[in-house]
C-alpha cells in the first residue's frame, strides 16, 4: 500500500459523467470509444462540448464581436470542419496551417496569417489565396508587397502591433517590451501609411498580448488598453481602422485552484466599451481570436495501463501513452513547476479514490509523467486513464516521433 502524500489534481471540466461506472464522453463510454477508434492512445474531441462553449461565449460577448479560431490549438481536420459553423474567422501561423484550412474548404478570405519568420513561399501562398497577412516586421511588409507585385495581385495586409503593455497574469506573455512578435507600436503608423500608399488592401491591426488568462479583470484591462492603442494608432495613421483583431488569451482551468474565467464580466465590460467607441473604431470590424478556450476542455486523452509496479513505497501505473502526445500534461510545455492536470481512471470513473499512484508514460525519461501522486481508484493493467484538458495543444504540440512511438489516434464525436 502506498504511503506517499497526494498532490492535487486539476479540476475535471464540466460535462463529463459516468455511465456504467465508466467515464462517458458525449454519451459514450471510454471503452466504447476506444473500441471504435481501434486502440489507445486516443484523443477524443466532443462536438457537443465545443458547441456548448461557443453558445455560452456568444451569449456573453457583444453581438458585434467576431470570434476567430486560432487553429494551432487543434488543427484536426474534422474538428476544423465542425468549427466552420461556429466561428467567424480563422487564424493560422504557417503555410502548413494554410494548407489544412484549404483542404477543409475554408474560404481564405476568412483567414489571417500571423507569425514571425514567414518564408517567401509562405507569403506567396497566402497572398495568392487571398489570406490577410498580419505583418510582423517592416522587412516582411516589403517582401509581401514585392511578392504581390510579382503576382499582380492586391495583398490584404494588416499589421501586428507589439504593444507597450502585456496581459497581467497571463500564462504566456506575447506583448510588451522587446519581443519577436509584431512591430513596436510607435513604428506602426508610418508603416501603415506606406502600405496604404503602396495600394495594398489595408486590413487594420492585430494586437495580441498573451495567453491563458483566468482573471476577468486582467482581460478587461487589456481589452481597454488594446482599444485605446488602436484608436491612438488609427488617429496617427489618419483614418478609421477597417479591422481590429483584439487578441484573445482566454484561459481554461488546468490545475487545482484554477478558477474559470468569468466571461460574463468580460462580455459586459466589452459591451460598455463598444457602446462608446471613438470615430476611428466606430465602423471597425472587431474580433477576438481564441484557441484553447474553444476546444481545450472538449478533449480527453485516453491511454491504457500496461503495467502496475511499486518502487520505494510508491505505486506506478505505466500507460501506453505519455508526453509524446500530451507534452503539456507532463509539465514540459511552458510551465516552470510541474502540477497535475485533471486525470482519472476512465474505466473506474465512479469508483472511490482509494490509493495514491503515479501515472507515467511509456517513454524512457523521468519527464514522462501524466500524474504525480494522484488520488485514484485502485487501477489494474488494462484499465483506461483519462487526461482531461486535452482538446488543445495535445496531439500537434507534442513530439509524437520521440522514441519511435508515433502519433495517437484522434476522433471527433
Ligand atoms: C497561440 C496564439 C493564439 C491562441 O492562443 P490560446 O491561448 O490557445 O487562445 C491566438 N493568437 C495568436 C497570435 C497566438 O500566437
Amino acid at each position: 500500500m502506498s504511503v506517499a502524500k497526494p498532490k492535487p489534481l486539476g479540476p475535471i471540466p464540466a460535462g463529463y459523467r459516468a455511465i456504467d461506472g465508466e467515464l462517458a464522453i458525449g454519451g459514450r463510454t471510454a471503452s466504447d470509444l476506444v473500441a471504435e477508434a481501434g486502440d489507445t492512445p486516443l484523443f477524443v474531441y466532443s462536438r457537443d462540448l465545443i458547441a456548448a462553449t461557443m453558445q455560452r461565449l456568444r451569449a456573453a460577448m457583444p453581438e458585434r464581436l467576431g470570434i476567430n479560431y486560432a487553429i494551432k490549438a487543434n488543427p484536426h481536420p474534422d474538428l476544423l470542419a465542425f468549427m466552420r459553423d461556429l466561428v467567424d474567422e480563422y487564424d493560422i501561423a504557417s503555410a502548413g496551417e494554410l494548407a489544412i484550412v484549404q483542404d477543409v474548404g475554408i474560404d481564405p478570405a476568412m483567414v489571417s496569417f500571423a507569425g514571425p519568420g514567414k518564408r517567401d513561399r509562405e507569403l506567396e501562398a497566402a497572398i495568392a489565396a487571398g489570406v490577410t497577412l498580419n505583418l510582423e516586421s517592416e522587412n516582411e511588409a516589403r517582401r509581401a508587397l514585392a511578392i504581390a507585385d510579382r503576382l499582380g495581385t492586391t495583398p490584404r495586409l494588416a499589421i501586428r502591433v507589439n504593444p507597450d503593455f502585456d496581459m497581467k497574469g497571463s500564462g504566456m506573455k506575447m506583448g510588451g517590451g522587446a519581443k519577436p512578435f509584431g512591430i513596436d507600436a510607435t513604428r506602426v503608423p508610418a508603416l501603415a501609411r506606406d502600405i496604404i500608399a503602396a495600394g495594398a488592401d489595408w486590413r487594420g491591426l492585430h494586437i495580441y498580448t498573451g495567453s491563458q488568462a483566468l482573471s476577468a479583470d486582467a482581460v478587461i484591462e487589456t481589452q481597454a488598453n488594446v482599444l485605446a492603442l488602436a484608436h491612438a494608432i488609427a488617429t496617427d495613421i489618419g483614418g478609421p481602422l477597417p479591422k481590429l483583431n483584439m487578441g484573445g488569451g482566454f484561459g481554461i482551468p488546468y490545475f487545482a485552484g484554477d478558477e474559470p474565467l468569468d466571461i460574463d464580466a468580460v462580455g459586459s465590460a466589452l459591451k460598455e466599451r463598444f457602446d462608446a467607441l471613438p470615430d476611428t473604431l466606430a465602423d471597425t470590424q472587431l474580433c477576438i481570436e481564441l484557441g484553447r478556450y474553444l476546444v481545450g476542455l472538449a478533449g480527453v486523452y485516453l491511454t491504457r495501463i500496461v503495467d502496475r509496479k511499486d518502487s520505494h513505497g510508491e505505486t506506478f501505473l505505466v500507460t501506453d501513452g505519455g508526453l509524446h502526445h500530451q507534452l503539456a500534461a507532463s509539465g514540459n510545455f511552458g510551465t516552470v513547476v510541474r502540477r497535475n492536470y485533471p486525470v482519472a481512471i476512465a474505466s473506474r470513473f465512479a469508483a472511490e479514490l482509494e490509493e495514491v499512484a503515479n501515472v507515467v508514460g511509456c517513454l524512457c525519461t523521468p519527464l514522462d509523467r501524466l500524474a504525480e501522486r494522484a488520488q485514484l481508484p485502485v487501477a489494474q493493467v488494462g484499465d483506461l486513464v483519462a487526461v482531461f484538458c486535452a482538446g488543445a495543444y495535445g496531439a500537434t504540440a507534442s513530439p509524437a516521433q520521440f522514441l519511435g512511438q508515433g502519433p495517437a489516434r484522434e476522433i471527433l464525436i
